[in-house]
């Protein structure tokens, strides 16, 4: 039994879309299908002169409370640099161009919206300031920040392993 996020028909509106895979669903009545696909997310490493790390603490589910990085769902017709650049402008209030994001790698996720368990794929970029001191967390979504450096990061505090295993990568991408 596979659990779907399509209770009725998006076309015709008739209940119950089968499944035909894990992430396909067909409507007996008009055949109209529906697809679980992923949902591009783009994420910023934000590091300083000193190679700490800007860090977030998430004011909304999922995760509330639990540490990450800022980030969020790419919006139509956004790259992953302009996602990345318009999430780090809304949750922390840092104005970068588009351009000041390098791509460090990609990674799978899941994450839980209107009770279905979406399957994400997050797309990692590293930028470099000089400093955090034009740091403005917008309260609604990040309670607050704090600059790390990578080795001192408390990943098991964090809401997506994703995350997590990114500032992984990036500490070992700095190392070598
Ligand atoms: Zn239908």
């Amino acid at each position: 039994m596979t659990d779907s996020p399509f209770k009725f028909c998006s076309h015709c509106g008739a209940a119950g879309p089968a499944a035909r895979s894990y992430r396909e669903f067909v409507c007996a009545a008009c055949g109209f299908r529906h697809f679980i696909t992923p949902i591009p997310a783009a994420c910023a490493l934000i590091l300083d002169a000193q190679d700490r790390i800007l860090i977030i603490r998430r004011a909304h589910e999922p995760g509330f409370g639990k540490l990450g990085l800022p980030g969020g769902v790419i919006e139509p017709g956004e790259t992953g640099e302009m996602g990345a650049a318009r999430e780090t402008r809304e949750e922390v209030g840092l104005d970068l161009p588009p351009a000041a994001f390098t791509p460090l790698g990609t990674l799978t996720n899941t994450y839980l919206f209107q009770g279905f368990p979406w399957p994400t794929i997050d797309l990692f970029y590293v930028a470099r300031i000089p400093d955090f001191a034009a740091v403005r967390n917008d309260p609604a979504e990040v309670m607050e920040f704090m600059a790390c450096t990578l080795d001192d990061v408390p990943l098991e505090d964090f809401a997506f392993e994703s995350n997590a295993e990114a500032v992984r990568q990036l500490r070992q991408k700095l190392l070598s």
